[in-house]
């Protein structure tokens, strides 16, 4: 067996652990193969072991790996930092952006979703550290935000995204997780229908599923150590 798929083995594994500890049903948490830094030959790789959800960070580095695996059934999600300059290649290549933090954002995407897709899937990024160096709208925007992203046609509002801040103090983190799951709750309490709590990545999966994530994004768990940049 490759390296890749007894990885890939490991984090389903962790993922059922974690979510029988809280009596969730593993089926509930859906798990996205970071892929950054990745190549394609390796992304072939996870996908013959059966992982179709793979998650890029940059748009110039995603596209040629999105052109050289067209023959897979790949569902492909943008994670990272988003351009107004980037908006229209990522509405043609993309099935899902969690990185949303702006309705100027959110309306170029939905105008530049081709017409034959399906609309866009996105969740809205919340800075849930407060630290300024993280991206991600504040969460005192997050309910005008929501609001503004539902009313768009091509896009199709599933919830909200975060990374919290790296650090050992799990409680500080748990409570950063929780954050984001009570904002979900207050906007399906106004009505909206988010289905989509999208955090947890290798170092955090465990916490994260006791606190709601619905979607994990994990990439060095499966792929290895990144090169730092
Ligand atoms: C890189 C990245 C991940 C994966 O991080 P790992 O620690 O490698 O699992 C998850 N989410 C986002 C937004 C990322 O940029």
């Amino acid at each position: 067996m490759t390296t890749i798929s007894k990885a890939l083995q490991a984090v389903q594994a962790r993922i059922q652990r974690a979510a029988t500890q809280c009596a969730r049903s593993p089926e509930s948490i859906a798990l996205i193969a970071v892929s950054k830094t990745v190549s394609a030959d390796a992304l072939r790789i996870a996908y013959a072991c059966g992982q179709r959800a793979f998650g890029e960070s940059y748009v110039q580095e995603a596209l040629p790996k999105i052109a050289a695996l067209q023959d897979l059934a790949i569902e492909w999600h943008f994670i990272g930092p988003l351009q107004s300059n980037k908006t229209k290649l990522v509405a043609q290549n993309f099935a899902w952006v969690h990185s949303v933090e702006r309705a100027k954002i959110a309306q170029r995407l939905s105008e530049q979703r081709p017409e034959g897709l399906p609309p866009l899937n996105v969740c809205l990024q919340v800075n849930v550290s407060g630290e300024a160096s993280k991206s991600g709208a504040a969460p005192a925007e997050v309910v005008a935000l929501a609001q503004a992203v539902a009313t768009l046609p091509k896009i199709k509002l599933r919830g909200l995204m975060a990374i919290p801040q790296a650090t050992d103090d799990v409680s500080k983190q748990r409570a950063q997780l929780r954050l984001l799951r009570d904002l979900r709750d207050q906007l399906n309490a106004q009505g909206l229908a988010l289905d989509t709590l999208s955090m947890g990545m290798s170092d955090d999966l465990e916490v994260a599923i006791a606190e709601g994530a619905t979607l994990v994004r994990v990439g060095s768990a499966i792929f290895g150590e990144r090169e730092k940049a």
